[in-house]
């Protein structure tokens, strides 16, 4: 199964990419976390993303699409894989198509999770991720036992650092500009299917199973 979760930052793509993933045991790819991890090491593509990340600008398309075709190339994504934050632009989906295409793979669903934009900035606002372990929480909706450390292992939960309101809203007009026309790209090749993303993390998930068992 080959997959894009597609929405906007806050949309709950994360989210829901960690329960497919252990529904349906293909990797998550998330080109946001390669970056991420990256910018951690310390590695040239780290610094040269970071630029761009603290900005909230998308990271251009030659460097974020050698790195997202390479990833599906690796040998656990033979049998599908599930992409969250790539494609961005028309470039990458139209890069990957036809890097899908060369190795006789096509896209079986786009998934668009659907969340108005107020409360796409209510929730970024609230975001908190463990440092250690990557667990994803939310101050008021999803708290720990305990303030400020994981329920999972126990590490510090952080603010991501593109996630101050500046930058929020940057990353929010950029997606509107850039990614959304990736709505209509999907729909013309009948692989959209569009989710609401208001109603819970369950029941997101419930209504996105429903839509691939179609
Ligand atoms: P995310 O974790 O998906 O919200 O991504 C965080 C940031 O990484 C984005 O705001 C971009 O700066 C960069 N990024 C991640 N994926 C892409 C992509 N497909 N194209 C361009 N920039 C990206």
């Amino acid at each position: 199964m080959n997959l894009i979760i597609l929405g906007a930052p806050g949309s709950g793509k994360g989210t829901q990419a960690v329960k497919l993933t252990k529904r349906f045991g293909v990797p998550a790819i998330s080109t946001g976390d390669i970056f991420r991890a990256n910018i951690a090491g310390g590695t040239e593509l780290g610094k040269k993303a970071k630029a761009y990340m603290d900005r909230g600008e998308l990271v251009p398309d030659e460097i974020v699409i050698a790195i997202a075709l390479d990833r599906i190339d690796e040998c656990d994504c033979k049998d599908g894989f599930l992409l969250d934050g790539f494609p961005r632009t028309t470039e990458q989906a139209d890069a990957l198509e036809r890097h899908l295409a060369v190795s006789g793979r096509s896209l079986d669903k786009v998934i668009l999770i659907d969340v108005p934009a107020d409360e796409l900035v209510r929730r970024i606002a609230g975001r908190r991720t463990c440092a250690d372990c990557g667990a994803s929480y939310h101050i008021p909706d999803i708290l720990p036992a305990k303030d400020g450390v994981c329920d999972v292992c126990g590490g510090e939960l952080k603010r991501r650092s593109d996630d101050n309101e500046a930058t929020v809203r940057n990353r929010i007009e950029v997606y509107n500009a850039n990614t959304a026309p990736l709505v209509d790209y999907y729909g013309a090749k009948t692989l959209l299917a569009r989710i609401a993303g208001t109603t819970g993390p369950d029941n997101v998930f419930a209504d996105t199973v429903k839509a691939l068992d179609k």
